[in-house]
């Protein structure tokens, strides 16, 4: 399972249900790539990855996690 998380979101975080969400490591990291990390690939991980979110949606996408009104 994967998420997007808020821009600004760059430490781990647990869920209500406790499950961990861990930041994906490139996003937060210049010397980690897919390549070295792989964690998405593996079926049995338990943690949720989170993305934070960037780019023109960042804002929009903001407003939905924290569950505050989107403009149509
Ligand atoms: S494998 Fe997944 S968690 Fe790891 S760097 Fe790539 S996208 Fe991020």
């Amino acid at each position: 399972m994967v998420t997007v998380l808020p821009t600004e979101q760059t430490k781990p975080s647990v869920t209500n249900d406790e499950r961990l969400v861990a930041v994906c490591p490139a996003s937060i990291r210049s010397d980690v790539s897919c390549a070295t990390c792989g964690i998405c690939a593996k079926p049995e991980r338990r943690a949720i990855i989170g993305f934070p979110a960037h780019g023109t949606g960042a804002a929009k996408a903001r407003k939905v996690f924290f569950m505050e009104p989107v403009p149509p």
